[in-house]
This record gives C-alpha cells, sequence and structure tokens, in this order.
C-alpha cells in the first residue's frame, strides 16, 4: 500500500489513523457484529455514536449550552437555502459579503427565497482580499449577515470575526471549521459541509443559537427545518449514519493531536512554511493580500501557464496529488487542511524547489 499526499480541496484527506480505525470496525463494531453502516439509527449503539459525537464537537469547540449541534444532509450547499427559510420571509432583508465563488453561491441560492443586500464586495481587486468592514453597507434590522470566512477557491480568509452588532452572524466555515478554536458565541449560525475538515461529503454540521430557532416559515421542507431537525436530534428521518460517525471518529483524533489549540500551532506552521516558500522564490506567486490569506488553501501560478502540465504530472510522480488550481482559476491550488501533515507540506515545497531549478 502506498499513501499519497493528497491535496485536494474536497472531498479532502482524511487523517491516516481514522481511515485504520474504520477499516477495524468495518466488519464488526465494538461486538455488536456489524458495521455502523448497517444499525439501526433508533439503537442504542448508533445512539452512542451519536452523542459522543456531539459532546466531542461541543468540547473541541467549546460551544455554549445554548446552541443546538445539527448532523444534516445536503452538505453546505443545502444550507444556503436553508439558512433564508429558516431566518427570513420572503419580504426580509439579509445582507451577505461577496468575497469569492463560494459567497456568490450562498448570495445566489438566498436571492431565491428573500431580499439580498450585498453589502461588500470584493470584485474591485478580483476578490484577492477581504473588503474592510468600515466600508460595509449593512442593513439596519437586517435578518442575518452571511459571510465565508474562508474562500476555498480564492484562498481568502478573515483572520478574525467582524463585528455586525446585534444581526445574527451566520457562517459558512466549511472548509475552515476545526482549522484553529474560534469563539462560538459570536455567531448566531455556524454550517459546514464535512468533505474538507471533518468527514465524508454530503454531511453538513449547523451549529445554531437557540434564539434563532422556531422562526422558519411555514413551507420550510420539513428536512430544512432547524427547529424540527433539533427537536428530533437530527433523526427527523435517517440520518447520514455512517459519516456522523466518521466525522465522530475525527473529532476524537483532534482531540488526540491536542485539540485546537494544536491543530492552529500546526496549521499555522504549515501555512507560513508554504507561503514563505512561495513569496521567496522569484518563480511562484500567490495573489492573496498577505493579511487575508488562507490557512488552509494555497492557491499560486507558475510564471507560465504551460508549466502547469509538467508541474502537475512531475508532482504527481512525486506522490503529490490533486494541486490543480480550480477550473475557474487555474493554476495550482494546495489544500493543507488539519489531516495534510507538516511532511506533506514539506515535501510539496521540497518538490517545488527541484521543479524551480529545472524550469526556472
Ligand atoms: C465545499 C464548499 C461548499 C460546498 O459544499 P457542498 O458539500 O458541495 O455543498 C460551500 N462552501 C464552502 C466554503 C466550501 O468550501
Amino acid at each position: 500500500m502506498s499513501r499519497v499526499f493528497n491535496f485536494s480541496p474536497g472531498p479532502a484527506a482524511l487523517p491516516e489513523e481514522v481511515l485504520a480505525q474504520l477499516r477495524d470496525e468495518m466488519l464488526d463494531w465494538h461486538g455488536e457484529g456489524m458495521s455502523v453502516m448497517e444499525m439501526s439509527h433508533r439503537g442504542k449503539p448508533f445512539g452512542s455514536i451519536a452523542q459522543q459525537a456531539e459532546a466531542d464537537l461541543r468540547e473541541l469547540l467549546s460551544i455554549p449550552s445554548d446552541y443546538k449541534v445539527l448532523f444534516l444532509q445536503g452538505g453546505a450547499t443545502a444550507q444556503f437555502a436553508a439558512i433564508p427559510f429558516n431566518l427570513t420571509r420572503p419580504d426580509s432583508v439579509a445582507d451577505y459579503i461577496n468575497t469569492g465563488a463560494w459567497s456568490k453561491k450562498a448570495i445566489g441560492e438566498a436571492k431565491r427565497y428573500c431580499k439580498v443586500n450585498v453589502a461588500a464586495d470584493a470584485a474591485a481587486d478580483n476578490y484577492s482580499s477581504i473588503p474592510d468592514r468600515a466600508g460595509w453597507r449593512l442593513t439596519p434590522g437586517a435578518a442575518y449577515v452571511h459571510y465565508t470566512p474562508n474562500e476555498t477557491i480564492g484562498g481568502v480568509e478573515f483572520l478574525s470575526v467582524p463585528d455586525v452588532g446585534d444581526v445574527p452572524l451566520v457562517a459558512d466555515m466549511s472548509s475552515t471549521i476545526l482549522s484553529r478554536p474560534i469563539d462560538v458565541g459570536r455567531f448566531g449560525v455556524i454550517y459546514a459541509g464535512a468533505q474538507k475538515n471533518i468527514g465524508p461529503a454530503g454531511l453538513a454540521v449547523v451549529i445554531v443559537r437557540d434564539d434563532l430557532l422556531g422562526r422558519a416559515r411555514p413551507d420550510t421542507p420539513t428536512v430544512f427545518d432547524w427547529t424540527a431537525m433539533a427537536a428530533d436530534g437530527s433523526m427527523l428521518n435517517t440520518p447520514a449514519s455512517y459519516s456522523w460517525y466518521v466525522a465522530g471518529a475525527v473529532f476524537q483524533w483532534i482531540k488526540r493531536q491536542g485539540g485546537l489549540e494544536a491543530m492552529a500551532r500546526l496549521n499555522g506552521a504549515k501555512a507560513e512554511r508554504l507561503y514563505a516558500a512561495i513569496d521567496g522564490s522569484g518563480f511562484y506567486r500567490n495573489p492573496v493580500r498577505p493579511d487575508c490569506r488562507s490557512w488552509m488553501n494555497v492557491p499560486f501560478v507558475l510564471p507560465s501557464a504551460d508549466l502547469d502540465k509538467p508541474f502537475l504530472e512531475g508532482a504527481r510522480a512525486e506522490g503529490l496529488v490533486a494541486l490543480a488550481g480550480h477550473r475557474s482559476v487555474g493554476g495550482m491550488r494546495a489544500s493543507i487542511y488539519n489531516a495534510m501533515p507538516m511532511a506533506g507540506v514539506e515535501a510539496l515545497v521540497g518538490y517545488m524547489q527541484d521543479f524551480q531549478q529545472k524550469h526556472g
């Protein structure tokens, strides 16, 4: 068996230790004589798995007791619609901050259900920075303010939480959740598709403050209704039970690494190493303003697009895969989520230096 260093933006690498645990427990989970995939979600064994996963996530993120944690289906994209369904009426205004591709998708979906005010837009500098908070044109009494703390495609990240006063702050944390400690109390709603830093694709984790429940529109599809889901422990329908179990195994792994402080130290060091290698090369270039650079997704370009193919082929031969940039932007992108060890970043930097020597 030979495992590669997988720089995929998502579905992304999982910790090898977690994959080995899943393998060991595949045929017989804790003496039950069956896989978690085959268990009733109503039974005691799965109940304990689900509860433990929630408890571990609460511990990792220090989630206050007045927040519900939901394990839902449809990824982050389903939540793009669920948010307006749960927090608006058709004539409500919701403020959105547009920092790139994923903000845009959230905006496009919300527009189908409520009035959207794009309160700030980074278009002027081609989404290579975060619009200064002082220039945001927020709506007084808006239903919520939505932003994307980490733009997975553009590699732009908010390095602090914006202050929006009493209006609920809603954050798409798909590609940054669990990368470092956060103050959950600053948010009304946090949501994340699982396939970057949590587990398998299709699962979404939603963390919602209690006072924001009970507001769903009467025509909200039941599986999108946070209040109904919270009342049933995310088991109003059959949950994505195996994905939930994998997420729980990842939470346990993070705890064994030392929790989110340890993740932050590792992720900060990985990002610093890679950006320093890019900036110092005089060959590779990252287009993002240095104070908005993502810790998780590091896009970079070579001096000529003609070098992209040889770069990717050479990388693959070294066991460094999934480095192609998003089809909308080209170039390269290294996604270095929690499961990417420093050794993977070191191997990438070493390869980048060799490639530059040959082609620079
Ligand atoms: C990947 C991603 C999504 C989409 O997740 P799906 O599970 O495909 O719906 C949304 N937002 C961000 C920031 C992402 O990185």
